[in-house]
């Protein structure tokens, strides 16, 4: 995965992760059993336990509840989804997507909230 949004400390803050949870065995999706912040029908906003500290004081992600690529969802789905765009996500300041060279979880889609940070 791509770091360029994330200082180096906390590049290596995930590396140093990755190192203590080698070995175990995988109980499944990470974000599956993340816990939300806030719940929609079919949506949960939860926060990123490793942000984009470079550029951002708060990183949340939006992700729907079942586990489900983007080309799963169900129209129902991206209707709900497009609904909290426009309501509750403007209050975020960027809405991004990683594409497939910095998707870290590609089989549970999500996209990343943030409100940026000033200069230092
Ligand atoms: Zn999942």
């Amino acid at each position: 995965m791509k770091d360029s949004l994330r200082t180096k400390e906390m590049a290596e803050k995930i590396e140093l992760y990755k190192a203590e949870h080698a070995g175990e065995v995988s109980t499944g999706c990470a974000l599956c059993t993340k816990p939300a912040l806030e719940t929609f029908t079919y949506w949960k906003i939860t926060e990123n336990k490793f942000p984009y500290d470079l550029i951002a004081s708060t990183h949340h992600m939006i992700m729907p509840l079942r586990h489900a690529t983007e080309t799963e969802l169900t129209m129902e789905e991206w209707k709900e989804y497009q609904e909290i765009k426009h309501s509750k996500l403007q209050e975020y300041d960027y809405i991004v997507e990683g594409t497939s060279k910095t998707k870290s979880i590609p089989a549970h889609f999500h996209i990343h909230l943030l409100i940026g940070k000033g200069p230092q």
